[in-house]
């Protein structure tokens, strides 16, 4: 049993959780701990009594315990990896790189804890001085999706920890592998007894108590929109009154715009790679490609063609491009949109059959790519997040076309255009309503150094990542002295 962690005692649940692989579903991962709010109560308690001594521990104490937790995560991203990528179904070159991911970000946050900034500045008034620092909020509540089981946590437990506030981490259930292995690693770093607490179990019962227990300072969120929601909800409507800091990173549906000057090969390359790698299962997957007249058809034959090549198997086998859907669930809705998309007068092209067991035989939730062509930017396939390999193709006239389309959504995380122009990259990076835009790259694959994020309905409050992470994980104070 994979306990949960409280006060840095491992303590059972009060039920428990099978982690089934999503590539051979005969092969239990383990059982984990499912906490009920009383549990989670005893987290908070935790940490809430940690805070004081932790929000006054030095930069360097906090330095050595990262950069610690980074140096073992990157030893051991073969066999984390290999972990993350059974029970999440990315294949093995995907999930080492999102634990390579994980490693550089808590390294990065070590650094960001020797830099704590800060300003001192006269005042407008003789004789005083004026001092603006940053302090930790507190507590903070910690909510991840299933897609990214390790980087995700570290891009928000990393910051948090290196400013001083003391966490509260909820995985997602269908994935605690990852979230329980890197608890593990931080709870051998050397931080004090309640400043990092697991507490795995449901979103409504785990996630809710945090929501709503005032003690908890700020919540950071990854997750679908509708959940996103009742986040926001909970955290400014508080029955005492005391509002949370929240921040919500949601869902999207990423346009990718090709236009006629495009180079085919990489435009095609950054389509199938965004679209559908890591089986189509990230929040900056292109899964809109929009397409002008001109390149049109060439570029559907050459992605039917790229896409025959792609070999969908194991998540852990050597040579397999795309592992299988995440879960039972997630496969129902992929399959499902496929056949809105085609009610609504979408072309399935290719792809989308299910295979109910792989070449070894392996029962797992595996999907072959979809691609849709012939569709037009109303249809649900272009409006809503299917979150699988389902990519849809919508035509263009020209450039101005393919941009007003590309902003035709009510999402607004990643865009990416492939272009020859230098003028129409410079315009679309200019005019694309998103909050990450790529110019002859995937959407998906972004650095861990630089902001994250998007707009409209994909995102609300503060970025993520980078140094604009201190945005949200701490609080600014302003001082006057009269000397
Ligand atoms: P989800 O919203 O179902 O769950 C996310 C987390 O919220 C889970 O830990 C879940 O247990 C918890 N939760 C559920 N109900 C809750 C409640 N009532 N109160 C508090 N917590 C609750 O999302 P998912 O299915 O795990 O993840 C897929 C979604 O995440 C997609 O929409 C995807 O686009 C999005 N996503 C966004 C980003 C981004 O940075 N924008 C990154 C990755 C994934």
């Amino acid at each position: 049993m994979h306990k949960n962690l409280i006060n840095g005692d491992w303590l059972d649940g009060a039920a428990a959780s099978r982690n089934i692989n999503p590539s051979d579903t005969r092969d239990v991962i383990g059982e984990y701990a499912q906490a009920d709010a009383a549990q989670a109560e005893l987290a908070i308690a935790a940490a809430t009594a940690a805070f004081p001594a932790w929000s006054l521990s030095t930069p360097q104490q906090r330095f050595d315990i990262l950069d610690a937790v980074g140096t073992e995560i990157l030893a051991r991203r073969a066999e984390l990896g290999d972990l993350l990528a059974r029970e999440e179904g990315k294949t093995l070159p995907e999930a080492i790189g999102e634990v390579q991911r994980a490693g550089n970000i808590f390294k990065f946050f070590a650094g960001e804890a020797l830099r704590p900034g800060g300003e001192s500045l006269p005042s407008v008034r003789p004789g005083v001085g004026v001092e603006v620092t940053r302090e930790a909020l507190g507590v903070v509540g910690l909510i991840t999706p299933w897609n990214f089981p390790i980087a995700i946590p570290a891009w928000k437990i990393a910051p948090a920890l290196a400013w001083g506030n003391c966490v509260v981490f909820k995985p997602a259930d269908l994935v605690p592998g990852s979230a329980w292995a890197l608890a593990e690693i931080l709870s051998r770093s050397g931080l004090p007894a309640g400043v990092f607490n697991l507490v795995m179990g449901r979103g409504s019962v785990v996630g809710e108590k945090l929501l709503n227990d005032p003690r908890v300072a700020a919540i950071s969120f990854t997750g679908s929109v509708a959940t996103g929601q009742k986040v926001a909800a909970a955290c400014i409507g508080r029955p005492q009154g005391g509002m949370a800091k929240f921040q919500l990173e949601m869902g999207g549906k990423n346009p990718m715009v090709v236009l006629d000057d495009a180079d085919l090969g990489l435009a095609v390359n950054a389509a199938v790679n965004s679209g559908f790698f890591s089986t189509g299962q990230r929040c900056t997957a292109s899964s809109r490609l929009i397409v002008t007249d001109g390149i049109h058809d060439r570029f559907i034959a050459a992605m039917l063609e790229r896409m025959k090549a792609l070999k969908v198997d194991d998540a852990r086998k050597a040579g397999t491009d795309i592992g299988p859907v995440v879960d039972a669930s997630q496969l129902g809705q992929d399959v499902d949109y496929i056949g809105i998309a085609k009610a609504d007068g979408g072309r399935l092209a290719q792809g989308g059959e299910r295979i109910e067991k792989n070449a070894d035989g392996a029962p797992g939730f595996y999907l072959t790519p979809a691609l849709i062509t012939d569709t037009t930017p109303e249809m649900r396939i272009n409006r809503e997040e299917v979150f699988g390999p389902v990519v849809s193709v919508i035509r263009a006239r020209d450039y101005e076309h393919a941009l007003q389309l590309s902003n035709d959504t009510p999402f607004g995380l990643a865009a990416g255009i492939a272009t020859t122009s230098l003028k129409h990259a410079t315009h679309f990076k200019r005019h694309s309503q998103a909050g990450m835009v790529m110019v002859n790259l995937p959407t998906a694959g972004v650095d861990y150094h630089v902001p994250f994020g998007g707009r409209k309905g994909s995102s609300y409050g503060p970025r993520e990542q980078g140094r604009n992470a201190a945005e949200f994980y701490t609080t600014v104070k302003t001082a006057y002295t009269q000397a």
